[in-house]
């Protein structure tokens, strides 16, 4: 099987000045003529580290695609690198020269000296035509120890050239070596309400490396995403592939799994709320507005986000809000007052009569609610207890989540709990609790 290893070169890659995007864009690319990936190498525009790198992709790699460092000046060592492993001498092509010399004429400038440097290539190695730039690429098989090769495609770092020349001459040249015969597809399940460990304990076996089809584990703002990689002949032999494995997911995660590729949390609860033709308002403490954000992603002029309230922590609740509104914001507030420890069920209950409150005062058909947090004794920062709580137009339904972890994570987690309590009462409105209103 033919497997591809992608060198980027650059030290305005290396030094962090620019993002790596090319070898994202390179792997999605050869995912879809069923190439694997088996690494991303940055390299520095320094030629011992170069030909280092250059060996080892080589040795490990059937296919090596490299962008960078084809430019004329002094640091694009590209050409002389591939020279070097390879152990053959730079000769010049007086077609490509012709090629770069027209490029000039076009621009009505003349040809800068240094650009001739552009027309050497390794012995043995072929140009690859670009026809926007100065820069051709080199296409070049340098054999191995133990008799096989590895073929090498050069490319020009600027993205616009080396998209096109993928698609006019690196992608050909890969199906004549063998790829294409099979597709990678990719699939992703978005799960949120435990922890990644206690997610991959819950399902049997797998994440094991080697199965069949492939499912990794990653996180992002406390949302766990399941990415499931099938390779097969086509598109529908992948998806028939991942079926079975789709199937187990959901079974053994049930509601934890809210939604697939793109799908965030806001989405999905959007989504539910349109198809019920319901409307919302939030008063959210602690969040900076981000519960409000997510859920006017999207279509600005969507008529289920109703507005709400944002609120920072110790704020008087009468700011922005309307009387019963206030009144019950300050109510909340004397509760988590009076309750410094200890159960949260006082505090819940406040919290329930503020969302009942404001879903009245936008007229909408629920409201949800982030509270201001209790501040648990002896915690640090903005550690403690913060209750959520929901409105319906007859019940109400409240829970306690804890305030902590990294500052950074608070906010996105806090507003991402809040949008999950909704979507779970929906899926469930037996769990909606009126008693307690
Ligand atoms: P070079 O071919 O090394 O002269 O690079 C030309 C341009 O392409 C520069 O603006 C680079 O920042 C950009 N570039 C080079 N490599 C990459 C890469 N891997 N991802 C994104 N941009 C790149
Ligand atoms: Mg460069």
């Amino acid at each position: 099987m033919l497997r591809a290893e992608i060198v980027s070169i650059g030290d305005e890659l290396t030094s962090g000045q620019r993002l790596d995007t090319n070898s994202q864009w390179l792997s999605q690319r050869l995912g879809e003529i069923g190439v694997p990936v088996v690494a991303h190498v940055t390299v520095a525009d320094d030629r011992a580290a170069n030909v280092e790198v250059f060996r080892q992709a080589v040795a490990r790699a059937e296919i090596v695609i490299a962008t960078g460092g084809l430019g004329p000046t002094a640091d694009d060592l590209t050409r002389e690198v591939l020279a070097e492993v390879a152990g053959v001498p730079l000769e010049l092509d007086p077609a490509q020269l012709e090629h770069i010399q027209r490029i000039f004429s076009r621009r009505q400038r003349p040809m800068p000296e240094r650009n001739r440097v552009q027309a050497l290539f390794p012995v043995g190695s072929q140009p690859i035509f670009n026809p926007e730039g100065t820069a051709p690429g080199v296409a070049m098989r340098i054999p191995r120890a133990d008799g096989t090769a590895c073929h090498v495609f050069a490319l020009p770092g600027v993205p616009a050239e080396m998209f096109q020349m993928w698609a006019g001459s690196v992608r050909p040249a890969l199906f004549e070596l063998g790829a294409g015969q099979q597709v990678l597809v990719h699939h992703r399940i978005k799960c949120f309400g435990v922890g990644e460990s206690d997610l991959e304990q819950m399902l049997p076996d797998l994440i094991r490396r080697g199965r069949v089809p492939q499912v990794g584990i990653t996180v992002s703002d406390a949302t766990i995403t399941l990415r499931l990689t099938a390779a097969g002949l086509n598109e529908a032999a992948c998806r028939e592939q991942m079926r079975s494995t789709i199937d187990t997911i959901h079974e053994c995660l049930s509601s934890l799994v809210f939604g697939e590729e793109e799908d965030e949390l806001e989405d999905v609860v959007l989504r539910q709320l349109a198809q019920a033709g319901a409307t919302l308002a939030t008063v959210e403490w602690h969040t900076a507005g981000l519960l409000a954000r997510s859920l006017s992603r999207g279509e600005t002029a969507s008529p289920t986000f109703a507005g709400g309230v944002i609120l920072r922590a110790g704020d008087k609740a009468s700011a922005g809000l309307t009387a019963p509104v206030a009144a019950a914001a300050a109510d909340l507030a004397r509760a988590i007052a009076a309750y410094p420890s200890g159960p949260a069920s006082e505090i819940e209950a406040a919290a329930r009569r503020l969302a009942t409150a404001a879903r009245e005062a936008w007229g909408t058909d629920y409201a949800l609610i982030v509270g201001p947090a209790r501040v648990l004794a002896g915690a640090a920062g903005e550690a403690g207890d913060v209750p959520l709580a929901l409105a319906t137009r007859d019940r109400a339904k409240a829970r306690t989540v804890s305030l902590a972890g990294h500052s950074a994570l608070i906010r996105p987690r806090l507003a991402k709990q809040a949008l999950d309590f909704l979507r779970l009462a929906q899926l469930n409105p037996a769990s909606l609790d009126d008693s307690a209103r």
